[in-house]
């Protein structure tokens, strides 16, 4: 829209798209209004918008993720999480332990994670578990350790929702919902976070391309949720020496073609305490704007994923090692004199 459109030439353009049956949404950046409307032109002629007040340009989106698209955004978008900005120039972190166990094991965990300055902690009270005879995780109990660990720690809650059923509680304690691998493809799932005010994690499916991938973002951003992060957390390949493989490239490559922003997962991405440094430290590398990674007190303990979760140690090192990584490719420059 132009700069000066006002509120009732905004409404105007709205109310033709919604009788032709588009479903349009507001993008009101801080540099002009944008109303987004995917597939608008199977429904209506270019000309008939462009020639409305305050209409300012009729741009049609060519990539198939109408919303989820670089073209569909005026630049990155930055996802708010409780303060932390997941987008933008700085590294986000989150950590903690694979599930929520107790009150002793989560807290344990959320004061050393506390320390090395990361403000978002992860742990899961629903678990979606290979077998139907492991731990489940301790459910509703578990979301109320989470909100008594925000409020002693002053940290970020990220929780993963797995199922319908119990979506409302998960939404109500998280600060970002995680969507997992597993149900990266349940569209009434997805759809269901579309609707949320709260952000989205939206982790990798284990056999998915990165077009499935984008397509499951845009179940979400299609309800009206903006707010979606990508997380690549490996994926299934021939390899056997790690649970699965984590694909470094996608990094770059789902930059490319979407203004969401993209974390990595070396945890379940690799399954081994001993290659979870090496591979947060290449997605660093390769330009994601954060990473989860498993951590937990007391691994040998632990009731899930126990044998991928760094020690306390071994954490700290990965958090200063990652930040040091990610601010040399922020300050790095050509010296002068050497350009070609
Ligand atoms: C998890 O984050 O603990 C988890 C189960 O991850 P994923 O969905 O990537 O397997
Ligand atoms: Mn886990």
């Amino acid at each position: 829209m132009e700069c000066g459109a006002t509120a009732e030439q905004v409404r105007q353009v709205l109310e033709t798209l919604g009788s032709a049956g588009v479903r349009a949404q507001v993008q009101d950046g801080a540099e002009a209004l944008h109303i987004l409307a995917p597939h608008a032109s199977k429904a209506l002629k270019p000309d008939r918008l462009e020639t409305m007040g305050g209409v300012r340009k009729v741009v049609p989106i060519t990539s198939p993720f109408k919303l989820a698209s670089s073209d569909s955004a005026p630049g990155r978008t930055i996802v708010d999480v409780r303060g932390v900005k997941v987008g933008g120039p700085g590294l986000a972190l989150v950590a903690g332990p694979c599930g929520v166990e107790s009150r002793d094991q989560l807290f344990a965990t959320a004061r050393y994670v506390a320390e090395a300055g990361v403000k978002l902690l992860r742990a899961g009270a629903f678990k979606p578990r290979t077998s139907p005879y492991s731990f489940q995780g301790l459910g509703l109990e578990g979301l109320k350790l989470l909100e008594e660990a925000r409020a002693e720690f002053d940290l970020g809650i990220v929780t993963e929702a797995t199922e319908l059923e119990t979506f409302d509680a998960v939404e109500r304690t998280a600060d970002l919902i995680q969507i997992g691998a597993r149900n990266m493809q349940n569209f009434a799932l997805l759809k269901r976070a579309g609707r949320s005010e709260k952000p989205v994690l939206l982790k990798r499916g284990p056999s998915a391309t990165l077009e499935e991938w984008l397509y499951a973002a845009e179940y979400v951003l299609s309800e009206g949720n903006r707010n979606v992060i990508l997380c690549e957390r490996g994926i299934r390949t021939w390899s056997d020496h790690a649970r699965n493989t984590l694909d470094v490239s996608v990094v770059p490559a789902a930059k490319a073609l979407t203004h969401l922003p993209i974390m990595v997962d070396p945890s379940h991405a690799t399954g081994r305490r001993d290659l979870v440094i090496p591979c947060a430290r290449a997605g660093v590398a390769a330009g994601a704007h954060g990473l989860l990674v498993e951590t937990h007190c007391q691994p040998e303990k632990a009731l899930s994923d126990g044998p991928q979760a760094l020690l306390p140690s071994d954490f700290l090192q990965l958090v200063h090692q990652c930040r040091a990584i990610h601010a040399v490719l922020r300050e790095a420059t050509v010296p002068t004199g050497l350009a070609f």
